[in-house]
């Protein structure tokens, strides 16, 4: 509880228990009215404040003023019929206090249960200078320098391990509990926290580019992307409240006047101006008003509970849509991790071949790069290339010893006008061409990710109707795959630009209403991203621009998780609708009742505060979806 959430519980108390004292103290007359009043004000001072403030500012269409009207008109009823009934007045206001304080405690209670999630902050850096550990601010540390993480820290910032062994405990970046075991040559991304043993890391990034930035900066500012859900309720709000407001005064005054002048009758005035002020406290929008945004608030913190990282309520929304799955295939689909399986037609000894790839390919960060720089197996020296040109979807150029050397796929040599030896086998082959000569290939292969088959069909389960790969391998490499995994719909041999042609044509044939998503791990396919109606990336694998035009980022790049995201946000929508036909349903009802005089102060501000604690602990079911 906060210091302003206690102050509050203390004054409902306090009034509460004023309002029962004095409803065993006769009083009467002035008197009477002085007592009521101090619990009224302890309770409502500064709803009444804030009510005269919007007034002032010409904005006064909000639930205090609402508030304030019916309950400075409940008073001034009670005074001018001599009734003296003044309890009702003081009991709405404690009630419209105890809604409020309970939606502050929720709202502060999902916030602080996803920023617990995300304290992955780390506050220090150790840097080991003349023998001894300096702490310091990880935003000074310079690229390259080397930290020491010590047992039970966070890591701070990225980089690879150079000493020591240890294992790293991911689940606040991953939603993976199971910890993972690292040692020297090892990648450490910030965020996790060392378990066992004292690492050296040599950062490879700075504080701000880390991992652990990016996902804070991604989750601070999900709130700020709306999604129509919410539009549409701000909007609501707008026109309802003084619709509510005027219809107030129509029914205070229309009915009485009516009396008076066409069936000349006594006007029933009381009971008129009691029914509007009845009708002005049933109509208080606070559930709808407050329950939606925290809907979508809890259903982010759910997901990124689960490893999955959505960046803003409108993208829960469309991904809750979403009906076509493209993917990418390596990185995404497959591992990435490629093994060589052969080497044909070398004109140069195998591993002389090999290492040509291998040092054409150090600089570039696609897994086929680093699988063939892995298969190398021996320490690069980088000074013997330069001229190192990486083209999309086809493959390097570099001087490699003064020779011009390129390694990539079939598209590649077409354009060096070199005809390659087709390769029998299964699984992508990067073509060798040296000073213009063919030279042989590399097949290497791929595997399928383990839990992707099962993915394929999850996704089915949860809506989805086509399933489609594209990928800039080759046909062979890519029906393999896609036949294992049951994909509706392959595309081989793209490039980059390809892809989000395709992507398009998708888009133009598919059913209005309907969402396409595009899963990516970013390499060469950041374009098509952005493109889909929702983007989700590979983030542990992939590449910094994945998470930046990604919508929505899988911390484990488990395929799996994307009909989890799905399910998340369908449910998290299905909340979404509930309160809002909840909410709207029960105040129509009320104000019918109301404006019937069939309800009084009573019970509209009970259906007022209990719809609202309904619908904001319907809301809070959101965050639970861990194990959807
Ligand atoms: P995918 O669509 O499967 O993710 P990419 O678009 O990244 O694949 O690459 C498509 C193809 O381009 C690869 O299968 C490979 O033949 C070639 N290629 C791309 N980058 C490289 C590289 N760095 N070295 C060799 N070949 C490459
Ligand atoms: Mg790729």
């Amino acid at each position: 509880m906060t210091k302003k959430q206690k102050k509050m519980l203390v004054r409902i108390l306090a009034a509460a228990a004023l309002l029962v004292a004095l409803h065993f103290v006769p009083s009467e007359g002035a008197a009477r009215f002085v007592l009521y009043m101090i619990p009224y004000l302890i309770v409502g001072w500064d709803i009444l404040l804030k009510a005269g403030k919007g007034i002032k500012n010409r904005q006064m269409f909000d639930e205090c003023f609402l508030m304030a009207v019916a309950t400075v008109g409940a008073v001034a009823l009670a005074v001018y019929t001599g009734s003296g009934d003044y309890t009702e007045a003081v009991a709405v206001m404690l009630f419209y206090q105890v809604g409020e304080w309970f939606q502050s405690y929720a709202v502060g209670k999902s916030r602080r249960n996803i920023s617990a999630l995300m304290d992955i902050r780390p506050d220090y850096a150790h840097i080991e200078r003349d023998g001894r550990l300096e702490t310091v601010d990880p935003d000074e540390v310079a690229v390259g320098t080397v930290i020491v993480v010590q047992p039970g820290e966070k890591v701070p910032i990225d980089g690879i391990i150079l000493e020591g062994r240890s294992t790293l405990d991911t689940a606040a970046l991953t939603g993976e509990s199971l910890p993972r075991d690292v040692a020297a040559g090892d990648e450490a991304l910030s965020g996790c926290i060392n378990m066992s043993g004292l690492l050296k890391i040599r950062t490879t990034k700075e504080f701000g580019e880390s991992t652990v930035s990016k996902i804070l900066d991604l989750v601070e500012n999900a709130s700020s992307r709306k999604s129509k859900s919410e539009d549409f309720i701000s909007k609501f709000a707008r026109i309802y409240t003084p619709a509510v407001c005027l219809a107030a005064l129509a029914l205070a005054f229309v009915p009485p006047l009516a009396q008076l002048l066409i069936l000349q009758a006594a006007p029933g005035w009381e009971t008129w101006i009691y029914r509007a002020l009845t009708f002005l406290v049933i109509s208080c929008p606070c559930a709808l008003v407050i329950s939606i945004p925290l809907s979508f608030f809890a259903g982010i913190g759910g997901a990124s509970r689960a490893g999955v990282l959505v960046k803003g309520s409108n993208y829960l929304e469309t991904l809750s849509k979403t009906k076509i799955v493209v993917f990418d295939k390596t990185g995404t689909l497959t591992q990435g991790a490629f093994a060589v399986s052969g080497i044909h037609h070398s004109r140069l000894k195998d591993e002389k071949l090999l290492e040509y790839a291998a040092l054409a390919e150090s600089a570039s960060s696609h897994p086929i790069s680093k699988s063939l720089q892995r298969a190398c197996g021996k320490e690069l020296d980088r000074s013997r290339v330069r001229d190192i040109r990486e083209i999309s979807g086809q493959g390097v150029t570099a001087v490699v010893d003064g020779r011009s050397v390129a390694a990539g796929n079939d598209k590649l040599m077409a354009s060096l006008g070199v005809a390659p030896i087709p390769c029998r086998g299964a699984g992508t082959v990067i073509h060798m061409a040296i000073d213009g000569q063919y030279m042989g290939h590399i097949l290497i292969s791929d595997v399928v990710k383990p839990t992707a088959g099962q993915a394929v069909a999850a996704l089915r389960a949860a809506g989805v109707r086509k399933t489609v790969m594209l990928t800039g391998d080759g046909k062979k490499a890519a029906d393999q795959v896609a036949a294992e995994l049951g994909l509706d719909e392959t595309y081989s041999e793209l490039l980059p630009a390809d892809k989000v042609e395709k992507v398009e044509a998708l888009l133009a044939e598919k059913p209005a209403g309907a969402a396409l998503a595009f899963v990516g791990d970013g390499i060469n396919d950041a374009p098509v991203l952005s493109r889909a109606d929702i983007g989700i990336a590979m983030g542990a694998l992939g590449a910094d621009a994945a998470i930046e035009a990604a919508d929505v980022v899988l911390m484990d790049d488990d395929p799996l998780k994307i009909a989890k995201a799905i399910r998340i946000s369908q449910k998290c929508l299905a909340i979404v609708y509930q309160n809002i036909v909840f909410a709207i349903g029960v105040k129509l009802l009320c104000l019918a009742l109301g404006a019937f005089g069939y309800a009084d102060m009573w019970l509209a501000i009970f259906a007022d505060v209990g719809v609202m604690v309904l619908a904001v602990l319907n809301a809070i079911r959101a965050l639970w979806v861990k194990n959807l």
